[in-house]
């Protein structure tokens, strides 16, 4: 199990960054106030928060198990306080890994799609729609050769070796599945949610909002009402691109969940990835991903190939966010194959 956990590091960090792109002299990690009690802590390039209550902590994604130690250690020292609640924004083990280590003292809350997302899949289970069109050869597994940008080729050298567990040449459903969900760093939750919750510790108010499908199918957006900041991971990120082809997706409800984000009253962004922001910026996010898919559902219906629509939808008016040309091609490609999967609902 240990061996098994040190190994998904790496890749993760992969998953959601293509270099390290940290400024001269930034330290890997850190823990800055955002606004009154309110926290953000980070290793490298992921993030979570903590709001500190005369009744204890509430801790937002633990991220990985060395991460939540080291800030479990942090906590104690400083405030000398427990942690009474850890709230996941969504359950790839990158952002939901860790939590256990609070476990003594804390209550875990998650959307309730978080439950069916902690299941292992079967062995035999049929690869999703989308894996489908990766599936060149029509077996019903992924071979390297047919593992595009979200398993393969962009993951550097031995990535397909770290999903490809049992080392058989071929990803089955339930290895792609481990390699974003499973694994024994993530503690399941205690209590789930649907539309709304709210925590209420020594006198603070929390609130856990879904606000649909984007980039997972469980994804909470925290928002701390007192502090006017929301915490979001991974489907929105200020000044950085939304990553259809990375880290999956929906669509069109990416796009409504963002607007549904925007209708929140808030002042401050707090991503899992990159720096704060503003909610011109989450506007802005909106934009894009809106004109990304209106451009790619366009290029279909006209029965353009993906790599015509690869040559053709530039979106220009985004060159200033951070890794746009990582992103821009992929994201085309990503927004296809998700459009293509799912027929009749765009
Ligand atoms: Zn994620």
């Amino acid at each position: 199990m240990v061996s098994r956990a040190i190994l998904l590091v790496p890749l993760c960090f992969c998953l959601t960054s293509p270099t390290f792109a940290q400024s001269d002299g930034e330290p890997d990690r850190e823990i800055s106030n955002i606004s009154g009690d309110l926290y953000r802590f980070r290793q490298v390039r992921h993030s979570g928060m903590f709001l500190v209550t005369d009744e204890g902590i509430i801790v937002v994604d633990p991220t990985f198990p060395h991460v939540a130690s080291w800030l479990k250690e942090e906590l104690d020292e400083r405030f000398g306080l427990p942690v009474k609640y850890v709230i996941y924004s969504h359950t790839h083990l990158d952002h939901a890994g860790g939590g256990e280590v609070f476990a003594d003292t804390a209550t875990f809350i998650a959307h309730e799609n978080t439950r069916k997302n902690l299941q292992r899949p079967a062995d035999d289970a049929p690869l999703l729609p989308r894996e489908q069109l990766w599936d060149v050869n029509d077996d019903g597994l992924i071979q390297e050769s047919e593992a595009g940008g979200y398993i393969g080729v962009d993951r550097g050298e031995g990535a397909f070796a770290q999903f490809d567990t049992d080392a058989s040449g071929s990803l089955t459903r339930a290895e792609i599945w481990a390699a974003r969900f499973g694994g024994p760093t993530v503690r399941p939750p205690d209590i789930y949610y649907s539309e709304k919750a709210s925590i209420l510790l020594g006198g603070k108010t929390v609130e856990l909002h879904y606000t649909g499908r984007n980039h997972s199918d469980d994804m909470t957006v925290v928002f701390f009402p007192e502090e006017r900041t929301i915490y979001t991971a991974d489907f929105l990120t200020p000044n950085r691109p939304a990553r259809t082809v990375l880290d999956g997706g929906f669509l069109p409800e990416w796009v409504e969940s963002l607007q549904q984000v925007e209708k929140l009253d808030f002042d401050i962004i707090v991503p899992a990835h990159e720096s704060p922001g503003t909610k011109a910026q989450v506007v802005e996010q909106t934009r894009y991903l809106e004109e990304l898919y209106e451009a790619v559902s366009k290029g279909i219906a006209a029965g353009k190939t993906v790599d015509e629509l690869v040559d053709t939808i530039l979106m220009e008016d985004y060159s200033h966010l951070i890794e746009y040309e990582f992103s821009r091609a992929k994201n085309v490609i990503g927004a296809y194959e998700i459009l293509m999967s799912t027929p009749g609902e765009h």
